[in-house]
């Protein structure tokens, strides 16, 4: 395994716990992505990675070889920061170049690796430009030339795009996925926005206050989490949740009863009485009847149409729900509805533990 991470603690010097038994095993080539809500420990993960952040407990492995005191430099890594500072008094050219000028690299060596980094962030044409004459995508094009030129193994990305426009970060976001395949370098990115993480990763870590959720790649996250926290954190408009204390096998939803036992068979039993969870995608309901499922009336308060398909935001009784459908399918407002939600695209959990009720 190429990266390895064991039990990874971290404890700031105030005593704060920002990083609880992180483990991961990353391999090479590998396009991770940490993502999670401000706050959640990502970056504090990142640095201790990059050697920026001393690790409190556990063990930090490079090539099976304990890494946990090595310097960045013995580490091999390079990271691109949020905020990336260029020099503006030097070209695009110098820019890239700067870290082989400072190591005292050859020149003609020198002006072929940047011509090569150059040509696959495509940058040939501005290489004699000042950061001052690029667009926000471009200069954040030299920044990560500055990290690619040094051939390093491992690569490191903290909200590299979080400086640009929602259209520049789109563009971007393709770059890099575009750079990650001619480069095939080990790259792990942090990010709080889950479109950039379902996009770039191979596979994702999602966490929430210092404890690793989920880790799983971009489809197995969106058909198959694990807790009410990933589920929810993963997918736009998010899951739906209702949450309802189980009686007579059966939670309500407004007016309407949804029979656990479609799902649970007998084992819905174990929860008579019990608080559950019941989920299900926007994106996943039916207005037209389906074979197994559930039929549910509810009232149209307010549609959103987004261009090939409407949000369509729904009240129950005093719950509420979030559909999306088929623009053509958008209904008038304020009139009684009816959609179904087929029963391979609900989700239980428990309403105790927040975690996925495995029905097999
Ligand atoms: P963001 O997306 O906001 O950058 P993050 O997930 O990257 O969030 P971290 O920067 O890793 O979060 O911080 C995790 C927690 O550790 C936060 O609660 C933060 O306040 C705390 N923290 C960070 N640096 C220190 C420090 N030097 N001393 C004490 N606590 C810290």
């Amino acid at each position: 395994m190429f990266i390895e991470l064991k039990n990874v603690n971290k404890i700031y010097p105030n005593g704060f716990h920002a990083v609880h038994n992180f483990n991961l095993e990353i391999e090479k080539g590998e396009f991770v992505v940490f993502v999670g809500p401000s706050g959640c420990g990502k970056s504090t993960t990142l640095r201790m990675i990059a050697g920026l952040e001393n690790i409190s407990s556990g063990e930090f492995l490079i090539n099976g070889i304990r890494a946990n005191e090595k310097s960045p430099r013995e580490r091999e890594v390079a990271m691109v920061f949020q905020s990336y500072a260029l020099y503006p008094q030097m070209t695009v050219f110098d820019n890239i170049a700067f870290g082989l000028t400072l190591q005292g690299v050859d020149e003609d060596v020198i002006e072929e690796r940047v011509k090569k980094t150059a040509k696959i962030l495509g940058l040939t044409d501005y290489l004699d430009r000042l950061p001052r004459a690029l667009s926000g995508g471009q200069r954040q094009r030299v920044a990560i030339g500055r990290a690619l030129i040094r051939k390093v193994g491992i690569f490191l990305m903290d909200e590299p795009l979080s400086n640009l426009d929602a259209k520049q970060r789109v563009t971007m976001r393709s770059e890099i996925a575009q750079i990650h395949q001619e480069t095939g370098a080990t790259t792990i990115y942090v990010t709080h926005d889950q479109t950039e993480a379902m996009t770039l990763a191979d596979r994702i870590v999602v966490m929430k206050a210092g404890y690793v959720m989920q880790v799983g790649s971009p489809y197995d996250l969106y058909f198959n989490p694990e807790n009410v926290f990933v589920a929810g954190f993963i997918g736009e408009p998010p899951m739906n949740f209702i949450r309802g204390t189980v009686r007579g096998g059966a939670i309500p939803f407004g007016d309407n009863s949804l029979d656990l036992s479609l799902k649970m068979g007998s084992r819905v039993g174990e929860y008579e009485g019990k608080e559950i969870i019941l989920g299900f995608r926007p994106e996943h309901v039916s207005l037209l009847p389906v074979e197994k499922g559930y039929r549910i009336g509810c009232r149209v308060e307010l549609t959103e149409m987004l261009g090939d398909n409407t949000n369509i935001y729904i009240t129950a009784g005093d719950s509420q729900a979030i559909l999306k459908v088929d623009s053509h399918d958008t209904p008038e407002t304020d009139i009684d509805f009816t959609f179904h939600v087929p029963l391979e695209s609900v989700y239980l959990f428990d309403a105790e533990t927040e975690s996925r009720i495995h029905l097999d």
